[in-house]
């Protein structure tokens, strides 16, 4: 497992020391080693995130067709499917965004 690198200005974590912080622009005296119990965290979590980021976006692809399909309105039957993909793509959403905001919270980033 890498050293991880914290910038205390912005929150940015780098694996490895930089020159300077690629978010904020401070330089590496402003940067802090995270301890091993934090760096394994957001390594451990580093996966799911990318999962949850990955099923926003699909979620947020089934709402655009969705809102599509709605707005061609081919009959009543096809409406209501995408009535309800559109609202459960949003519960999906939600619910991924929920989860990774906790995990942001937890030091999980
Ligand atoms: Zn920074």
């Amino acid at each position: 497992m890498k050293k991880l690198f914290k910038c205390t200005v912005c929150g940015y974590v780098s694996e490895g020391t930089l020159e300077k912080c690629p978010k904020c622009g401070v330089d590496a005296s402003k940067f802090e080693e995270l301890s091993s119990e934090a760096a394994e965290k957001i390594y451990r979590s580093d996966k799911s995130n990318d999962i949850h980021m990955e099923i926003i976006a699909l979620a947020e692809k089934i709402a655009f067709l969705s809102q599509e399909g709605i707005e061609d309105n081919l009959d009543p039957k096809c409406l209501a499917a995408f009535t309800q993909a559109k609202d459960e793509a949003w519960t999906i959403k939600q619910r991924s965004k929920a989860e990774l905001a906790g995990h942001m919270s937890l030091g999980k980033w």
